[in-house]
């Protein structure tokens, strides 16, 4: 995603892994090496709509594998590009070697509109989009998971179709329905780690979490199952946006009660934003979990939070970025606090390779004693080389991925 600033979305991404390499002297080779992306496969996905073939552009970065089989999710969203897929397809390596899980990174797309998929349609396209790219999928290659535009079901098409070419294999994919060799606790992975994270970091600073009030762009399945962890947790939401726009209330919003909508369009409030406003509200905390680049430089001034929590990937421009975090505002930056994702699918592909399942209550509490473990490393990584959160988890994950690309030897 080249930004309307004509930013790249994956320079941005290497210019925190060369901070990194530069604050552990690695060699510039080493840094250039673990930065690149290792293949990249564009395709072409002719649908048939009653209107004709449309054809879109389908796209998977392997970014990495220096750890691991590549891992990363699959986004359907008319905005994307190959940039932005290298950029979170680098994101993801970064995530799993700071969580120190045993994957690289990975990322697909699809630049369609969901929204306009018929149901029909939507399974043509990932069908398509697995057979295409059937050579460099597999449990043991890259392991696709959902993303923007894509959920459970369409993973349990994808397995199916993986299925039907390769034989039975369910840890091909993870973020599969419970009833599909899913696992449970995963679905709700994301948002739960961003919750746990949100209260960690205010508890670190001294706030209280009990009755923190808290901002959420996105109520998909990120920004619902945050809003609801964070309400179960003590804090108040007070406000939410989706596509069709926002509620506020300041003296908390029920999530309970709302979580099943399908759209913040069908809660009654009298009290409407729009879709960005809630960026800019008043609050001890702001969880952008939406979209890339929602705060730039046209309303980076405007952000009232003293916390933000980066549930969505990328949210912050870098230039909006160095701002915040002059004006005292505490960044909990994407690759920790929306890795509770890949860790549940982390749980989900060793129990289909083991073919075992664990309880939600088992899934649950592993969940959050990694989440916690990588919350301390990055907090004291950020003490030992007086910096930034954002600086402090680079300097754990690229300092891991030198590492494993190093022991490999030289001539690999
Ligand atoms: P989703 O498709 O389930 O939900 C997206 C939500 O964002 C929807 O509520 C949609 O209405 C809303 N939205 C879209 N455009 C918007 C706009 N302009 N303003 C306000 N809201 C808007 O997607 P998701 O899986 O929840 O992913 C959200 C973000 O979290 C993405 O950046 C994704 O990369 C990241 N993420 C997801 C996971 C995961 O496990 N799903 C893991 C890590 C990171």
């Amino acid at each position: 995603m080249t930004t309307t600033s004509g930013v790249s979305a994956f320079a941005e991404v290497n210019e925190l892994v060369a901070q990194a390499g530069s604050v552990l002297n690695l060699k510039k080779g080493l840094v250039d090496a673990i930065s690149a992306c290792e293949r990249e496969v564009t395709i072409s996905i002719p649908l048939h709509r009653d209107s004709g073939i449309e054809v879109l552009t389908g796209y998977r970065v392997q970014h990495s594998s220096a750890r691991g089989p590549r891992k990363g999710g699959i986004r359907f969203h008319q905005d994307v590009d190959i940039d932005e897929v290298r950029a979170l397809a680098s994101l993801m390596t970064w995530k799993t070697a700071l969580i120190d899980v045993p994957f690289g990174g990975g990322k697909g797309g699809v630049a369609v509109d969901s929204t306009k998929l018929t149901p029909l349609e939507k399974e043509e396209v990932i069908r398509r989009w697995t057979r295409t790219l059937i050579n460099v999928l597999g449990p043991n290659r890259d392991i696709p998971a959902p993303d923007l535009g894509t959920d459970a079901q369409t993973m349990a098409w994808l397995m199916d179709e993986f299925h039907r070419i390769e034989g039975f294999q369910p840890a091909c994919v993870t973020g599969k329905p419970v009833g599909l060799f899913g696992a449970p606790g995963r679905e709700e992975a994301t948002g739960r780690g961003v919750a746990q994270i949100t209260a960690a970091t205010l508890q670190q600073n001294n706030k209280k979490v009990e009755g923190a009030t808290v901002a959420i762009q996105g109520f998909g399945n990120v920004g619902r199952y945050a809003a609801l962890v964070c309400q179960e947790l003590g804090m108040k939401v007070i406000a939410l946006s989706d596509m069709s726009g926002g509620i506020v209330d300041k003296k908390g919003i029920d999530i309970k009660a709302i979580f099943d909508v399908k759209s913040l369009a069908d809660v009654k409030s009298d009290n409407r934003i729009g879709s960005a406003e809630v960026l800019e509200i008043e609050c001890d905390v702001l969880i952008p979990a939406a979209l890339g680049n929602v705060i730039n430089d046209s309303n980076v001034d405007k952000i009232k939070a003293a916390f933000i929590v980066e549930g969505a990937n990328q949210p912050i421009m870098t230039s909006a970025d160095k701002k915040l975090r002059a004006n005292k505002i505490v960044i909990v930056p994407d690759i920790l606090a929306n890795s509770g994702g890949v860790m549940g699918s982390y749980f989900e592909w060793t129990q289909n390779i083991q073919q075992f399942s664990w309880p939600k209550e088992k899934f649950r509490a592993e969940l959050d004693v990694r989440m916690q473990t990588a919350f301390v490393n990055v907090n004291e990584t950020a003490k030992k080389y007086k910096t930034d959160l954002r600086s402090a988890a680079f300097i754990v994950s690229v300092a891991r991925v030198a590492e494993a690309f190093s022991v490999r030897g030289s001539l690999v």
